[in-house]
């Protein structure tokens, strides 16, 4: 990843600017994948989490700022985390492969009900994203989800699934995905709060793509005002060799 330009990290920055909240992490992983962004798209939430991990120490390094506050008293948190430590091993690969991702297999409710199914991705949550309130997405994205359900061997319908087996159907789809959820234990250094803080690489990694975007056409604003030259030759310089030039614009 690091034989990528900047000016192609650039073009995939911009190309996530437009799209829906959900698909932008993928829009900023295409450039990785020979099939781009539908490819991106098709990973599992912890997949694609694993590859912004990955993606986010290459590009700005190991370490990452983040801040939260605590939940009683509102108590501002400042950490640096290591983005290595956030990164979870994959779990052991079924043996079933699917045209895109992996079929999974779920006996529950002392194997009345079998299920076979698939982890989210991206693209179902994008999908999900349109319906109103917590309960019509989780019934979607189940009904994306599930491939195949039957009770005592006969076929059921997703929406007839008691509550019992969606709920070990949501463990064994965290189980198979772990990085999907990577959370932080935290302690509030005023009140002594404990509590556990989702940590999402998806913005984090934007909203550093953000910054460093911004610098970037800052630089390359100065630079063509000042020499006349293009975005593309500004963009090819080193970046040592675009500071050393900046400083003496501002001098
Ligand atoms: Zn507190």
């Amino acid at each position: 990843m690091t034989m990528l330009s900047e000016s192609d990290w650039l073009q995939a920055w911009e190309r996530s600017c437009g799209q829906p909240a959900a698909l932008r992490p993928c829009a900023v992983l295409a450039p990785l994948f020979e099939q781009g962004q539908a490819a991106a798209e098709r990973l599992s939430v912890g997949q694609r989490d694993a590859c912004l991990i990955d993606l986010c120490q290459a590009l700005f390094g190991p370490g990452a700022h983040a801040v939260a506050h605590c939940p009683r008293c509102a108590e501002l948190l400042e950490m640096e985390l290591s983005l290595p430590q956030l990164r979870l091993p994959a779990p052991p690969e079924p043996e079933v492969g699917l045209a895109h991702g992996l079929e999974l297999a779920l006996d529950a409710d002392g194997a009345r009900y079998r299920l076979s199914f698939r982890l989210p991705d991206s693209a179902d949550l994008a999908a999900i994203a349109a319906w109103g309130g917590m309960d019509a997405a989780k019934q979607a994205l189940l009904g994306r989800c599930v491939i195949q359900a039957s009770r005592n061997d006969l076929p059921v319908a997703v929406a007839a699934l008691p509550p019992t087996v969606v709920a070990a159907l949501a463990q064994a789809m965290a189980e198979a995905d772990p990085q999907a959820a990577s959370e932080l234990a935290l302690e509030c250094p005023a009140c002594g709060h404990r509590w556990n803080e989702v940590f999402d690489i998806s913005h984090f990694l934007l909203h550093a793509l953000d910054d460093w975007a911004q610098r970037l056409l800052d630089q390359v604003h100065m630079l063509a005002k000042a020499y006349g030259w293009t975005e593309a030759t500004v963009l090819a310089l080193t970046p040592m060799r675009r500071a050393r030039y900046l400083e003496r614009v501002l001098a």
